[in-house]
């Protein structure tokens, strides 16, 4: 089995007839993400963001311009049925839609099946059966560690074992609704018993989202080396998270209250076939590091399962926006920095023969740079609260404060081929009830 190959759909040469299509920072025609959306007034519906505008594929089908099986995909108001398919479905509808929208003699076509995309509304794209959160992000986890255990930071099993938890899928919103400052639990060090009340040490983490395509059935696990054809897409995360809950609560379990709030991502799928120019090789491990068990090692996987995405992180607050000032950048790393693949985390996931099914969504952890510039969480920019930043209207942040906005962004950049971005991923933090 080969990996996404790059082909005609990805050839920096393509223009688009679509306005707008062509140089468009996250969607020109080399990228056709797929999502769910509403036209003003209409009901949900599937469709690719091109440009600024959104095609309208369950109408495209309907007209008969789209590939039978994957057209037939095409129906209903999420996109778990197109997910499933194996890869080789969407690669075909890919194709499809390129050849669509690069040759005009295809444009009165599909003039009248193009949505402006400031017109419509974004849904999530799938019904998300389970989600679960890993911890790949070794800068960060090694920044946390430190905060919660100076001396012991990682954790001895850390470089074995992919470590995650599972998260709560009901809670997770597409990016654009507002989040709830949330009431909890807390007990700080040099408190006597614990209280009750909005959380004061929230955070956003910046992490990739994994779309899940081909299930596996219970009992079954999935080999390393097919892990690809299990993941359909990507999106931005960011998982919401109340440190001075997590801090009370965290052990012996690990998360709960702290993180089940709300989670946020980018609407868009990303897909792999998309992605294919961007892969890159996993950077070794250092030759102290422990070599990974059998079923976590895959050449194939060592040689193409890392991404190169750039990740962004901006920061406006209530007076920011007031003052018309532009938004801060809080950070810039990159995917290249964690320590397992997303292949990986996915058959670590299923090892023990855990199944996963279309539209289930896995979470990377926060990807931290090793250097501060790139630390994907307030947590570590500002120390555990102990270095506030400033704020370009005279404010000082430690954690968020209601009126914040945080916003996601990621871009795919390879030598010779034209960059994509997956969209924004961003949300406003309200009071607490
Ligand atoms: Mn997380």
């Amino acid at each position: 089995m080969s990996w996404w190959q790059v082909d005609e759909t990805h050839d920096p040469a393509l223009s688009s007839w679509v306005p707008g299509a062509d140089g468009h920072a996250d969607f020109p025609v080399q990228n056709l993400p797929l999502g769910v959306f509403s036209p003003a007034g209409g009901r949900p519906r599937i469709g690719i963001a091109i440009g600024g505008h959104v095609l309208d594929l369950a109408a495209a089908a309907a007209c008969g311009l789209l590939p039978a099986e994957a057209g037939g995909l095409c129906g209903g108001a999420r996109l778990n049925r197109l997910l499933g398919a194996p890869t080789e479905v969407r690669q075909e509808l890919r194709r499809c839609l390129s050849r669509l929208l690069t040759d005009p003699a295809h444009r009165p076509q599909l003039e009248n099946l193009l949505h402006q995309a400031a017109d419509c509304t974004l849904h999530l794209p799938a019904w998300i059966g389970d989600y679960t959160d890993f911890y790949v992000g070794i800068h960060h986890a090694g920044n946390v560690g430190r905060q919660f255990r100076p001396d012991n930071p990682l954790l001895p099993n850390y470089k074995h074992v992919p470590i995650g938890y599972h998260g709560r899928a009901s809670s997770i919103r597409p990016s654009g609704v507002p989040v709830v400052r949330p009431n909890g639990q807390r007990k700080a060090p040099d408190m006597d018993a614990p209280v009750f009340g909005p959380a004061a040490r929230l955070d956003y983490e910046l992490e990739l989202g994994v779309w899940i395509g081909e299930g596996n059935e219970l009992g079954t696990p999935i080999p390393i080396e097919e892990a690809r054809r299990h993941i359909a897409g990507l999106c931005l995360l960011n998982d919401w998270s109340a440190r001075d809950l997590q801090a009370w609560e965290y052990q012996p379990l690990g998360p709960f209250a702290a993180k089940n709030f709300h989670s946020t991502i980018s609407p868009w799928i990303v897909t792999a076939e998309a992605l294919a120019p961007f892969r890159m090789a996993q950077a070794p491990r250092p030759a102290t590091d422990p070599q990974p068990l059998p079923y976590l090692w895959d050449e194939g996987d060592q040689a193409h399962g890392a991404l190169a995405l750039e990740l962004e992180v901006h920061l406006t607050s209530e007076a920011m926006r007031a003052a018309g000032m532009a938004p801060l950048a809080l950070s810039h790393g990159e995917a290249r920095h964690m320590y397992w693949t997303i292949g990986q985390i996915v058959t670590h996931h299923a090892a023990g023969g855990c199944n996963l099914r279309p539209g289930d969504l896995l979470g990377t952890g926060t990807i931290s740079a090793p250097e501060r510039a790139g630390f994907g969480s307030l947590m570590e920019l500002t120390e555990g609260g102990r270095q506030p930043l400033p704020l370009p209207s005279g404010e000082t942040r430690s954690f968020l404060e209601d009126g914040d906005e945080v916003t996601l962004s990621a871009t795919a950049r390879a030598d010779g081929f034209v960059p994509i971005g997956f969209g924004p991923c961003r949300a406003r933090v309200v009071p607490a009830p």
